[in-house]
């Protein structure tokens, strides 16, 4: 029988490489393309900031549009997700619903609902996986039922099941011509996507980057002209406090699956053919791909992912609790200009740069204020355009060296880090403008200039700008000792993601 489907929107959302929505439009007489805009799910689920917020509508929005050029529409409903499907499953007599099949727990319980619910009501569920490069069920197969946990076993496990699946074909008019629209799709003005005020979200705060599947796509477009550049990639070249992203910036889209990341490996792969020499992972492009695969297939399998209790690839830490020192941090007071400078981009822009990531993660946990990675991740979290389960909690666990990480002796200056790059100050003096009128040699280190040098930059340290909250030196020193402590006690777990022992043994050190 040809089905009535509910085609579910909750990351995926694009027309290119999707095939779930393919499925469903090959399989239906009628498709109604929904989104469920439930707050409490999203805020509970991903605590997500006004910046996320407005990623999220601009995306809708995008989406939106590109289904009506295409003959159809999305259909926007505000409400609790169960209550939305009960009501309309009834309404409009639906007997499938499709939807992408994600790793996250809320999302693996939010289609566990609809299952059961499918049993209830009498509808079939259509999950397929558009979100990865892989089938992650079958990695962790071929690894024996559990993640790998490096990298390069990581690979290994790749090169034995070969390149990933193909993107499927883009979406096109006669696909949604083949179905009968729904006449829903002609009341559009009631489902249209909510506006900022609407769900009280200020406009106050504006990203420079702007949501959907269309913006993604010129992004991308505009980068794969390049192909000196794409060939050439070596993500550790790049420049964490260029003005502009020195990488590809295109996280936000791939967060919310406006782009397919097999869409982009495969165009990557046609350049790479084309060159004579190109990069290799970890550092290349297709790495930086393989990454984000191998933080979704640890994540899929690891108990207490986005937690230190109950997590076992994770070093148990007794850090420090502290509010104060934490607010200075995510308020960007800490009084050292290259860690402010960054959360305060963090702040108006939702991206910052991987090493400017690495710089305040390392500032926050094991270098300098010994806080939990729990509550820098949580910051993240709200604030990162990108925010992602899987790969915001992996790589907090590397940066506090609790997993993945294991040269935890090196320790990022939060004065000399930047200046390597940056030696001017030009990302601090965008960021901080109270610091403007500092000469370069302090701009790193503003409480060592002289008073009067002070005074023509029109800026007081200690009253128009913070001093910087420790002494880094002495807390890094300290917090070595610690870390050092904390691994000889739980050598096996610190062992578990070098690839040098197994869970099972790792537990019973
Ligand atoms: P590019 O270098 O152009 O890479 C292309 C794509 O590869 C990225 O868009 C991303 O999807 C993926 N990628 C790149 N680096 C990594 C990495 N280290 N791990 C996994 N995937 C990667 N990235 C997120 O997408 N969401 C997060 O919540 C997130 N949290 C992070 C937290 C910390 C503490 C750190 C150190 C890194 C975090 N990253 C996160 C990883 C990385 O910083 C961003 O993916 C990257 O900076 C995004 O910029 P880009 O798109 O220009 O990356």
């Amino acid at each position: 029988m040809p089905h009535r489907t509910i085609h579910l929107f909750r990351k995926g959302l694009r027309l290119h490489d999707n095939p779930t929505l393919l499925a469903a439009l090959e399989s239906s007489e009628v498709v109604y393309p929904v989104y469920i805009l439930d707050r409490k799910f999203l805020m509970s689920a991903m605590n997500m900031g006004t910046l996320r917020w407005h990623f999220l509508l601009q995306s809708l929005e995008d989406l939106q549009r590109n289904l009506t050029k295409l003959g159809s529409c999305l259909l926007v409903i505000q409400g609790e997700y169960k209550l939305v499907l009960r009501d309309h499953i009834k309404k409009w007599n639906i007997n499938q619903v499709t939807l992408d099949a994600e790793i996250e727990p809320f999302y693996k319980e939010m289609e566990r609902t609809i299952q059961v619910l499918g049993r209830e009501m009498g509808f079939d569920v259509l999950s397929l996986r558009g979100h990865t490069l892989y089938d992650i069920r079958r990695i962790l197969d071929m690894n024996g039922g559990t993640p790998p946990l490096t990298y390069k076993r990581f690979l290994h496990i790749l090169s034995v099941l070969g390149d990933p699946d193909m993107p499927v074909r883009n979406l096109t008019t006669e696909d949604f011509q083949r179905c009968k629209p729904a006449p829903e799709l002609h009341l559009a003005e009631c489902y249209r996507v909510p506006l900022p005020e609407d769900l009280e979200i200020s406009r106050d705060s504006q990203s420079p980057w702007r949501g959907g599947e269309t913006e993604g796509l010129q992004r991308l477009e505009q980068h794969l002209k390049n192909q000196g550049w794409i060939a050439n990639f070596t993500k550790p070249k790049t420049i964490p406090n260029s003005l502009l992203p020195s990488t590809t910036g295109l996280s936000p889209y791939f967060s919310l699956g406006c782009l397919s990341v097999r869409s982009f490996f495969y165009r990557l792969s046609n350049i790479y053919a084309q060159s004579k020499n190109h990069s290799l992972p970890p550092v290349s492009l297709q790495g930086q791909l393989l990454w984000r695969e191998f933080f979704y297939t640890v994540a899929s399998a690891t108990p207490n992912f986005t937690k230190m209790a109950g997590n076992p690839i994770c070093l148990q830490i007794n850090w420090y609790q502290d509010a104060e020192r934490l607010h200075k941090w995510r308020m960007a007071q800490t009084g050292f200009p290259w860690i402010d400078a960054i959360m305060t981009q963090l702040h108006q822009e939702g991206w910052i740069h991987h090493l400017a990531r690495h710089a305040v993660a390392c500032f926050l946990t094991r270098g300098d204020l010994w806080i939990s990675w729990e509550e820098g991740m949580k910051v993240f979290e709200e604030m990162l355009l990108d925010a992602d389960y899987s790969i915001n909690a992996g790589n907090w666990m590397w940066l506090s060296a609790s997993a993945f990480f294991h040269q935890y002796t090196r320790i990022f200056c939060p004065v000399r880090f930047g200046k390597r790059t940056d030696p001017e100050g030009q990302y601090i003096r965008k960021y901080l403008p109270v610091l403007t009128n500092f000469p370069s040699k302090y701009i790193y280190e503003p409480w060592t200039a002289p008073e009067e040098a002070q005074k023509q930059a029109g800026c007081i340290i200690g009253q128009d700008y913070p001093l910087p909250m420790l002494n880094h030196k002495e807390a890094s020193d300290h917090n070595l000792q610690l870390m050092k402590q904390v691994r000889e006690e739980q050598y096996g777990t610190a062992q578990l993601t070098r690839g040098k022992i197994s869970y099972e043994t790792a537990h019973s050190v």
